[in-house]
């Protein structure tokens, strides 16, 4: 079976390695097209905390669960590789209202099986010895979850893909779907070049809807250029800060990590609400200097500025739930946010169904279930 993956993000790029792992009853031929670099897309800039860290819709949780123990496996592979790092989370609240909110998230998740406590602030600057927390906040622990970097993950996958034979064709993109009746039959590339395949799969993150809609596929995503959408947002980079912070600390107003190159990632979800296509460059700025100003509250021995502001577009089906499935003869698709977080999971699955198994577990996530769908 010739096998043909368009992108090359986390998803892609992990459905590659996958296809191309001796015992996955590999496809005879598997060419994965990205028309930029692996990783070069949302998977590049993802704030990519890896978690299960939503006890509300709990078939997803456990989704999520089994997701997290596939990136052990898969870095376990790799020989504990720069890129994955199972550093635990932090996350604190301090009014009132979130306190008591925060404490129900931990039972429900311990309920649950998950790893969630609360801890003390003694062992809280145990963990984390520069990070500022108010004496009265009440401070959740997870010690399981984890982080990547996504640009080096997704190039780790596709190289090791090319090295089990995938062909891996870069700086490509696929301008439409080819068709045969109801059948896709491969693509055409901006070059002019048809490639057929006996199987296409669309792994092209936000992308997807506008290539999909080339055969007349529909994909129920949020539309980032609508006034108010869920899907743009901003991410921060700093300069380097080595040795300010040991991993994921979730405190009231801002997300942060350790970045690739030593510095920190900052995000903040009530930042990006102003956030859309037509952000100026003065707005974005601007967002980026209260991202330092938070940073500086939570971590005061930080001395780094900010390196890069990225606006970027979260992949957001409209229910907030994977799409993942067949929709027509020889048409695949595979889009999701928290596509961090599942795409390991997600290309095991994907790979038994592409042999002829379908998976129960995918079952709740094809793309044409019927709306609506409460946003989890
Ligand atoms: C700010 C932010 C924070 C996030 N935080 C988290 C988090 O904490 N945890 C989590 O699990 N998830 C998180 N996500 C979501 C997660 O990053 C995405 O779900 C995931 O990266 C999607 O991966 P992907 O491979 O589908 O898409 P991408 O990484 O975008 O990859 C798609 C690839 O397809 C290529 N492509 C597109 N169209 C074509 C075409 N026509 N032809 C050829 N190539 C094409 C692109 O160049 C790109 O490389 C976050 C996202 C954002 C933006």
């Amino acid at each position: 079976m010739r096998v043909l993956v368009v992108g090359a993000g986390i998803i892609g790029a992990a459905l590659a390695d996958r296809l191309t792992r001796p015992a996955s009853g590999a496809p005879a031929r598997l060419t994965v097209v990205e028309g930029e670099g692996p990783g070069a897309g949302t998977s590049g800039t993802s704030y990519a905390w890896i978690n299960a860290n939503d006890p509300a819709d709990p078939a997803y949780h456990r989704f999520r669960t089994a997701a997290m123990s596939t990136w052990r496996d898969l870095a376990a592979g790799f020989g504990d590789p720069a890129w994955y790092r199972p550093s635990g989370n932090i996350m604190w609240a301090t009014a009132d209202e979130t306190k008591e909110r925060l404490a129900d998230r931990v039972a429900r998740l311990s309920g649950l099986g998950y790893a969630a406590d609360l801890i003390t602030s003694d062992r809280l600057h145990e963990l984390e010895p520069h990070v500022a927390v108010p004496p009265d906040a009440l401070v959740a622990h997870y010690p399981d979850e984890a982080y990547v970097h996504g640009g080096p993950a997704a190039r780790a996958l596709a190289r090791r893909a090319r090295e089990h034979g995938a062909d891996v064709v870069t700086g490509h993109r696929a301008v439409r779907l080819n068709t045969d009746g109801d059948r896709v039959t491969g693509i055409r590339l901006d070059d002019g070049r048809d490639l057929d395949a006996d199987l296409t799969v669309c792994a092209a993150g936000r992308h997807s809807p506008a290539l999909l809609a080339t055969a007349g596929v529909p994909l129920p995503m949020v539309d980032p250029s609508e006034p108010g959408s869920a899907a743009p947002c901003l991410v921060a980079t700093t300069s380097p800060a080595q040795g300010v912070l040991n991993g994921l600390v979730h405190a009231p107003g801002l997300s942060a990590r350790p970045a690739e190159a030593g510095g920190l990632v900052l995000e903040a979800d009530d930042l990006d609400a102003g956030i859309d296509e037509s952000a100026s460059p003065a707005l974005i700025r601007q967002v980026g200097g209260e991202l330092l100003a938070r940073a500086r509250a939570l971590i005061p021995a930080l001395a780094a500025n900010i390196s890069d502001v990225r606006r970027c577009v979260r992949p957001l089906p409209t229910d907030g739930y994977p799409l993942i499935g067949f929709q027509r003869p020889g048409l695949y698709t595979a889009v999701t946010h928290s596509g961090i977080t599942l795409a390991p999971h997600l290309a095991a699955l994907i790979a038994q169904e592409l042999a002829g198994r379908p998976s129960p577990a995918l079952a709740p996530y094809r793309p044409n279930r019927p709306p609506p769908h409460p946003r989890p």
